[in-house]
């Protein structure tokens, strides 16, 4: 039996013994209107490794727009505030009403969305993160409805499958649910040695006693890598709006042109640590994991090869693949005479942060002085103050000074391990172009340099950093 049909007639190859298993997650900006969902359509039909498709709710259609987990959180919001909400349940309706109409599909999806919709509002408000985690699930779970009729209008096999009868089992922990180890074999069984093709909702799965949870936000790439490991894909493919993971961002570069055909996932975990924003790492941890290889593409132009990240490749000695940067840090600079001989310094320092529920980022040392690089979100005035009192009372420092608002830029690249001058080249670059380095951290990682310099600076750091590596 073909595994879909064309609505023209027309067949595609059936499955055979040596299929290769695709599995597609299309972020929001990918079902946020009929003409995306269309592509959605043409783009899983032209592959028949594509096999199961995971979909986010319907994001933003322009700037200035609201995604339907936004608005379906507003709409919770008012609920167990007990104010009328019917205005904003209305803008839900209409986003997928509006999808409905130019796809021309059967109205009645959109009388079965309103139904769920009124169902979940109707529902326990007792525990909110329970009741907002069934609101926010239902922007997936619709959208999951509404594209497999799509696909459907068009004469394929596909079917929306409900992650609760799939066995996508996990813990209570509203918001910010993981991942119950059982749910990898209830997903095997359902999800393999189908012809159809799945259309599964993103974001959220059940608890052991059936109630919906969710994962984090943007949790819809959770879902994909997870279905992913569960049917040994081949190949995650990670549709977005952008061509390929850029070496550096376009905004702080703006005539980058090429994208990165391939990096590690080591690689890709230094980047998005420093900024680079496509997907989030943890959301990917289960593929990574599993070795999976991850393939970011573009919705709107797949005819674009995209970036692929996997277990490893082969690299060029002395090569970068990237350049990333983020703000918000802040350096706990201590010095103290003879501190290379008093055994435990390092530890009472970083138990101190930890008592203080601080955790660091980086900590170069000298013989007589540590800097621990800290987030600023993590150490507001209070705890500054706090820590520096104790480090006093405690350690008996010579000196201990913050300093705030440093950012970090890293220079990423396999290619790094081993090759000498790379740091030189570096530190010219940023010395040519009167960046002043605060902080270098290289070594600790073979596949990395990092750099503190003040914020004020990290636009230029990375750009002159930019122009000496590629
Ligand atoms: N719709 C959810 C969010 O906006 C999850 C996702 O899109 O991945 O966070």
């Amino acid at each position: 039996m073909p595994r879909h049909s064309l609505g023209d007639g027309g067949c595609l190859p059936s499955v055979t013994e040596n299929f290769i298993m695709k599995v597609c997650k299309f972020g929001g900006s990918s079902v946020a209107n009929a003409e995306q969902v269309s592509k959605i359509v043409d783009i899983v039909l032209a592959d028949n490794d594509r096999r199961i498709v995971v979909v986010s709710a319907p994001g933003k259609r322009d700037a200035d727009d609201t995604k339907v987990t936004d608005l379906l959180i507003e709409c919770a919001e008012k609920a167990l505030a007990g104010a009328d909400y019917e205005s904003i349940f209305t803008q839900i309706l209409e986003r997928y009403a509006e999808i409905q109409r130019d796809l021309e599909l059967a109205d009645g999806i959109i009388a079965e969305i309103e139904k769920d919709l009124r169902f979940r509002l109707g529902g326990e408000k007792s525990h909110k993160g329970m009741f907002m985690d069934c609101m926010k699930a239902a922007g997936e779970d619709n959208s999951a409805k509404i594209v497999a009729q799509a696909f459907q209008a068009r004469g394929a096999d596909a079917v929306y499958v409900d992650p609760h009868e799939a066995g996508m089992f996990l813990t209570d922990d509203f918001g910010n649910a993981q991942l119950l180890d059982e749910s990898i074999q209830h997903l095997h069984k359902v999800l393999t040695g189908r012809d159809d093709i799945v259309i599964f909702p993103g974001f959220f799965g059940y608890t052991r006693d059936g109630r919906v949870a969710t994962f984090p936000r943007g949790g819809s790439d959770i879902t994909g890598s997870i279905l992913a490991v569960a049917v040994n894909a081949d190949s995650y493919e990670n549709f977005t709006d952008v061509d390929a993971v850029y070496p550096v961002d376009p905004r702080v570069v703006p005539d980058v042109k090429k994208g990165i055909a391939a990096m590690t996932y080591r690689e890709m975990r230094e980047l998005s640590y420093a900024g680079f924003g496509v997907f989030h790492d943890e959301a990917v941890i289960p593929a990574v994991k599993a070795g999976v290889p991850i393939n970011v593409r573009n919705t709107n132009r797949p005819e674009e090869p995209g970036t692929v990240i996997m277990q490893s490749r082969r690299v060029e000695p002395g090569t970068v693949v990237g350049i990333a940067s983020a703000d918000g840090f802040c350096n706990l600079y201590v010095d103290k005479y003879m501190m290379n001989r008093e055994i435990g310094f390092g530890r009472r320092l970083l138990q101190i942060l930890e008592e203080e529920h601080v955790s660091y980022e980086h900590m170069p040392s000298g013989i007589d002085n540590v800097s621990v690089v800290l987030c600023e979100s993590d150490f507001d005035k209070e705890c500054e103050a706090r820590v520096i009192k104790r480090i006093y009372a405690e350690m008996n420092p010579d000196d201990v000074m913050v300093q705030r608002d440093h950012a970090m830029v890293m220079v990423v690249g396999e290619g790094m391990h081993y090759t000498v001058g790379l740091a030189a080249k570096a530190t010219a670059a940023l010395a040519s172009s009167g960046v002043n380095v605060e902080m270098m951290n290289q070594g600790s990682s073979e596949i990395s340099m990092v750099f503190g310099v003040k914020s004020d600076q990290r636009v230029k750091a990375v750009q002159a950093l930019y122009k000496a590596f590629f």
